[in-house]
């Protein structure tokens, strides 16, 4: 069927910009790392895609080697964008990223110019764009020249291929070399996109503090912890078809211990709150104005629409971040 995209698309998101730049982002954005591979139904994906945009997500975030198998998760968007969002790309801030393991040899992994260049040709022509709104270094390269990778982003940027330039799982004090280089070459650092959530609270730790100096912003990925922070697992069983039922990235072993008593902590604070589990875990990445915006995963459109509607919920109370710092800690 045609997508005719919703009319008032725009009318319940927030926006907040990016560092000092002229980017706004989505509070909540769609990351494509699971549920976009080969093994999940292009239907699904599809279906989420539709309802994100019809909500005001605008934010895509991808990388070479989302899938699986690899490179799946880009050609599958290229895919969906081309049949329903092509005369919305203006619309669209898309994210690609390279610094991982990709391809074999020696030039298919970490920060090298080589390998970050060709990667993002390689990306670009999966999705069938001309370029992405934002190329990323998906991780600091200690083998590898800081100067040589953010001379790399600086190439892509201006070559064309990618409008902003950002980095990921970089540190506080990377993060403040990154900058000075890319500001020095004239090409503005966007975002620094890192983990964090009510489980992981390491961008506290100076991250946040280097994003705000350097007047850029954190992204933040795995808002919910790969879904430990919803009701996915509540019951302390592994659902089938879950992300921890694959059990590569997420492990039983985080339903062990005295964490599922923390979850269900969690979980009935965020009843009293009268919101879900996600929609907490999401609101409190959210109060911190240095993250502009939250990337969420979802297999299904229950869970986006779900997730999405945590932007309906209260500010937290300082007795409830009180309560949530005794939890997390
Ligand atoms: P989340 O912490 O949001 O976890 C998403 C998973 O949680 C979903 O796949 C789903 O799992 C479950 N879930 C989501 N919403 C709900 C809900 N309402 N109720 C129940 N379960 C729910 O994020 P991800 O770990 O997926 O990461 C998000 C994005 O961040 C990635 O797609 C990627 O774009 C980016 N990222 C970047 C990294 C980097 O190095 N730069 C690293 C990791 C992620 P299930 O499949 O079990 O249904």
């Amino acid at each position: 069927m045609n997508y005719h995209a919703a009319q008032d698309r725009y009318a319940a998101m927030t926006y907040r910009r990016a560092g000092d730049s002229g980017v706004r982002l989505p509070v909540v954005s769609l990351g494509l790392w699971h549920n976009f591979g080969g093994s999940q139904p292009l239907e699904v994906q599809r279906a989420v895609l539709r309802r994100a945009f019809d909500r005001g997500v605008t934010h895509f975030d991808l990388a070479n080697n989302y899938g699986p198998p690899y490179g799946s998760a880009e050609r599958n968007f290229g895919h969906l964008l081309a049949q329903d969002f092509r005369r919305h790309r203006d619309e669209l801030f898309i994210a690609t990223k390279a610094g991982y393991d990709m391809w074999p040899g020696p030039y298919g992994d970490g920060g090298g110019r080589k390998y970050l260049l060709a990667s993002l040709d390689q990306s670009l022509q999966r999705m069938g764009l001309e370029y992405v709104d934002v190329f990323y270094s998906h991780r600091h390269d200690p083998e590898t020249p800081l100067e040589e990778t953010m001379g790399a982003l600086n190439t892509a940027v201006r070559s064309g291929r990618a409008l902003y330039a950002g980095i990921s799982n970089y540190p506080a004090e990377r993060h403040r070399e990154a900058v000075a280089i890319l500001r020095e070459l004239g090409t503005p650092m966007l975002l620094n996109q890192a983990r964090y959530s009510i489980l992981d609270r390491t961008p506290e730790d100076g991250l946040l503090d280097a994003v705000d100096d350097t007047r850029t912003s954190l992204i933040a990925y795995s808002p919910l912890a790969q879904g430990l922070l919803t009701s996915r697992y509540l019951a302390g069983q592994v659902p089938a078809g879950s992300r921890m039922s694959v059990g590569h990235f997420l492990k039983e072993e985080a339903l062990a211990g005295a964490e599922l008593d923390r979850l269900r902590r969690l979980g009935g604070l965020a009843e009293r709150r009268g919101q879900s589990l996600a929609q907490l875990a999401i609101s409190w990445v959210l109060r911190d104005p240095r993250v502009v915006s939250v990337i969420v995963g979802a297999s299904s459109v229950g869970q986006l629409d779900q997730n999405l509607d945590a932007l309906h919920g209260e500010l937290l109370s300082e007795e409830e971040l009180v309560e949530i710092d005794l939890l997390s800690r």
